[in-house]
């Protein structure tokens, strides 16, 4: 599974700006059991490259994606971080070998996929993930700023409050576009002065962001 990411960064170098991940995000995807992520009977296709169904209707993401996603975001170590829908758990688990120092904050909007997410992260004993369950669009006040906030559904647009939760040099990335059409992953940057630039990198699709923004 490893060396299928490793080759889809390299054919698409333009989206870190070099062809390979970094080192912490290579070495994560190499440590996390993805196969521990997965419903049984979906578990001899874990090590595929590609996102598979979790229940409830939702996905885990594709390796590749979660690869990506988490380097983009440029992490340091001891940076704590926001992931609007844990889903399995298993991007919140390589954020968090990512942070051996640092802490994930991560909300999942369906109450059962929140705790089973949260079981399974004990059990594996990540302890600098927390697992809340509810509405991501509003994120986290109490716990802000974040160094990073990754969104792992799709809206039209950026939640506000998200972006009011970006440390200044904080990275936000998330999926924006059209239900049932191609999204377009883009990276938003709070530059110290509080300044935002958008870069748009890659084509995607991901199942919707549900709940408030439904209704804006
Ligand atoms: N990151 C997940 C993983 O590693 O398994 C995959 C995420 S899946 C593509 C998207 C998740 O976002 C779903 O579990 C869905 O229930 C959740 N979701 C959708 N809208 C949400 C919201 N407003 N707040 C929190 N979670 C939400």
């Amino acid at each position: 599974m490893v060396e299928a990411v490793r080759r889809d960064v390299a054919r698409n170098d333009d989206v870190l700006g070099r062809p390979r991940l970094s080192g912490p995000v290579d070495e994560a995807l190499l440590a996390v059991p993805r196969h521990l992520f997965v419903p049984d009977e979906l578990q001899l296709l874990a090590y595929e490259n590609r996102a598979l169904p979790i229940g409830l209707g939702q996905t885990i993401s594709q390796p590749t994606i979660v690869a990506l996603m988490t380097d983009l975001l440029e992490l340091a170590p001891t940076d704590t971080v926001l992931e609007v829908g844990t889903g399995s758990g298993y991007q919140a688990a390589v954020l968090a070998t990512v942070l051996p120092q640092g802490y994930v904050h991560t909300i999942e909007i369906v109450t059962d996929l929140a705790l089973s997410a949260r079981k399974r992260l004990v059990r594996l004993g990540y302890d600098n993930v927390k697992v809340h369950t509810g509405d991501g669009y509003r994120g986290r006040p109490e716990h802000a700023p974040f160094a990073g906030i990754m969104v792992t559904a799709a809206a039209e647009r950026v939640p506000q409050a998200l972006i009011d939760q970006l440390r200044p040099g904080g990275r936000l990335v998330m999926p924006l576009g059209p239900q049932g059409d191609t999204q377009w992953l883009t990276v938003l940057e709070k530059l110290p002065d509080g300044v935002l630039t958008r870069r748009v990198v890659l084509p995607v699709r991901f199942v919707p962001l549900t709940g408030e923004v439904e209704g804006r």
